[in-house]
């Protein structure tokens, strides 16, 4: 059965695993002993279960990972819409009109994000700001859920993509009063259109229009300005390029990115998030019937480009992270983090590489690499245990057993 632990911050909690993997690299550890104050970890030793003094042992807060099992930092997703959810757009959105019956699909799908090890995520954001909702939902205790990086409304060009994103701005000079309306909002990050979407008829070809180079340089210094990140939904070769010119944090999706845009990443160390699922899955059942044949081959074309440019962004050193898109056309919350790590694998990247992206490297993107994202004294306990070895095989992460949620 699995078990959630929401920790109480003014209580002390042990927690001994016979196998933790620790620090940023994950580093398997065995026989480690953890103490945790304040919901953060104090210390972090070695010691054989036989060992522990019977004050611990007998700690109402001690917990006990044992033999078989792997302790390991709670894992992150990087790009979620909390707003969706995945079965139908314009029945999700019907939702958006009955506000009792939205929360209560979002408390669900909150729940079971940390149920499956899920322990932060940041939305990509809605034009209702619906992920600030529930980010309040889970701030005010009404329930138990993961640590929300919000970013309220999106900005995009007025007649471009997205119009279910965000706030359309009409020109240039309209952008540091949006930018500053999203601020007051209370968001953690900005997240901008540069593009349209990848068209599953036509490979290659991404719809839309694309934001203009000198308004995405404006849009970027007002965000520092304000002391916020920038998250760039950007598809296409030259939406990538513009955005990564414009210095932006993130490059969401980034489908036909270039080798050169790649190199430049490396460089001014900007994270690729390349959500391949939400492609994917289009193949897969139960959509898999709602397809025409040519369809399907520009679908599974597009998904093999991208996970070879995911290889090469790896041997380069771009920043990966891990985001599922959930909530887009078939893809649950949560449910399918797995299944993106799982094509991480099918491109060149080992088990240890794709960990360390859907954890420390994740943590980064979400702007809490302080925090969370490592087993390190210093940091949260946001921590899972699962049965077997992640690092041997990445399915062991679906046997979560047990996920300590930090408290607030
Ligand atoms: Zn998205």
């Amino acid at each position: 059965m699995m078990k959630i632990v929401a920790i109480k911050p003014d209580a002390a909690y042990f927690v001994w695993a016979s196998l933790a993997l620790t620090g940023p690299d994950l580093v398997p550890e065995k026989n480690i002993l953890l103490e945790i104050k304040k919901n953060s970890i104090v210390s972090s030793r070695s010691i054989q279960k036989n060992n522990l003094p019977a004050s611990i042992k007998n700690h109402p807060h001690f917990i006990c990972i044992e033999d078989g099992f792997t302790l390991l930092p709670a894992l992150i997703d990087a790009h979620v819409h909390l707003a969706l959810n995945g079965k139908g757009f314009n029945r999700t959105r019907m939702l958006w009109n009955d506000r009792k019956a939205l929360q209560v699909r979002i408390v669900n799908d909150l729940n079971e994000i940390i149920s499956l090890g899920t322990g932060a995520v940041r939305d990509g954001g809605d034009c209702q700001g619906i992920n600030l909702e529930a980010k309040k939902i889970v701030e005010d205790g009404k329930c138990l859920g993961p640590r929300i990086i919000a970013t309220g409304k999106a900005v995009r060009k007025k007649g471009g993509y997205g119009s279910f994103l965000g706030l359309g701005y009409r020109q240039k000079s309209d952008i540091p009063l949006i930018v500053s309306k999203i601020r007051e909002s209370g968001t953690d990050q900005l997240k901008i259109i540069v593009s349209g979407v990848v068209s599953f008829i036509e490979h290659g070809s991404v719809k839309g229009q694309l934001m203009p180079l000198n308004e995405l340089r404006v849009l970027v210094s007002f965000a520092r300005k304000q002391g916020l990140k920038v998250m760039a939904h950007a598809s296409s070769a030259a939406a990538v390029d513009s955005a990564v010119e414009a210095g932006v944090d993130s490059i969401e999706h980034g489908y036909f990115i270039r080798s050169e845009s790649l190199k430049l990443m490396a460089e001014k160390q900007i994270a690729w998030v390349p959500t391949i699922i939400p492609v994917a899955i289009q193949t897969r059942e139960p959509l898999l019937g709602l397809r025409t044949p040519l369809e399907v081959d520009v679908i599974n074309r597009t998904c093999e480009e991208q996970i070879a440019k995911l290889s090469s962004a790896h041997k380069l050193g771009v920043p990966l992270g891990v985001g599922t898109d959930s909530g887009a056309g078939g893809v649950r919350h949560a449910h399918n983090l797995i299944e993106e790590m799982l094509l991480y694998k099918s491109g060149s990247l080992d088990n240890r590489a794709i960990l360390k992206a859907v954890t420390s490297t994740n943590a980064e993107i979400l702007g809490l690499g302080k925090e969370i994202g490592a087993i390190r004294k210093g940091f949260k306990a946001a921590l899972i245990a699962v049965r077997g070895n992640p690092l041997k095989d990445l399915k062991m992460l679906k046997n979560v057993a047990i996920h300590l949620l930090p408290g607030s």
